[in-house]
């Protein structure tokens, strides 16, 4: 989906409103553990301005991923605003514009990548799988030992039990 800025490319008085709908799920390639069903809505205004042309945006979705800790199904709000600004010869604080067109799906797809968490979990204080036997420890405590053994504390552990000969 492209935005075409042709109207408005002489005229730095007007600003352009527009509103899209935008598949991710097309991309497919990069988006990880992420995907998308529905599509995301795109609204803003870009304006001719003697910097180039400004992009003020709010793009708004969810994604469906696996909680990073108990592996359980979750569903995830994409709500967030972006300012871009587009030139026909790019420089570092711009974006190139070719054909006076902005690539849309380009932008929802970079943006929201860039904001989907590195850990999504299903709720703040998940509490994940038993390491031992795998029970999802939210919905049921298992038996097994959960004696915690910080792994940066383990040489340590075996060195003490070394010297007391266990
Ligand atoms: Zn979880
Ligand atoms: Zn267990």
């Amino acid at each position: 989906m492209y935005l075409d800025l042709t109207s408005i490319k002489n005229d730095k008085n007007v600003v352009l409103e527009f509103a899209e709908k935008i598949n991710l799920e097309t991309l497919g390639e990069g988006f990880g553990n992420f995907t998308s069903d529905k599509p995301f809505l795109i609204t803003g205004t870009v304006q001719n301005t003697n910097d180039g042309f400004y992009l003020k945006g709010r793009i708004t979705g969810e994604v469906h991923t696996n909680c990073s800790l108990c592996l359980s199904n979750i569903e995830l709000k994409v709500d967030l605003f972006v300012e871009r600004l587009y030139k026909l010869v790019a420089d570092e604080d711009s974006y190139a514009l070719v054909d006076f067109k902005i690539n849309l799906d380009e932008l929802v797809f970079e943006e929201t990548v860039l904001n989907l968490p590195l850990k999504p979990v299903c709720h703040h204080d998940c509490k994940g799988l038993c390491p031992v036997c795998g029970e999802n420890l939210n919905e049921r405590e298992c038996s097994c030992s959960h004696e915690e053994i910080d792994i940066r504390l383990l040489p340590l552990k075996q060195l003490l039990e070394k010297q007391k000969g266990v």
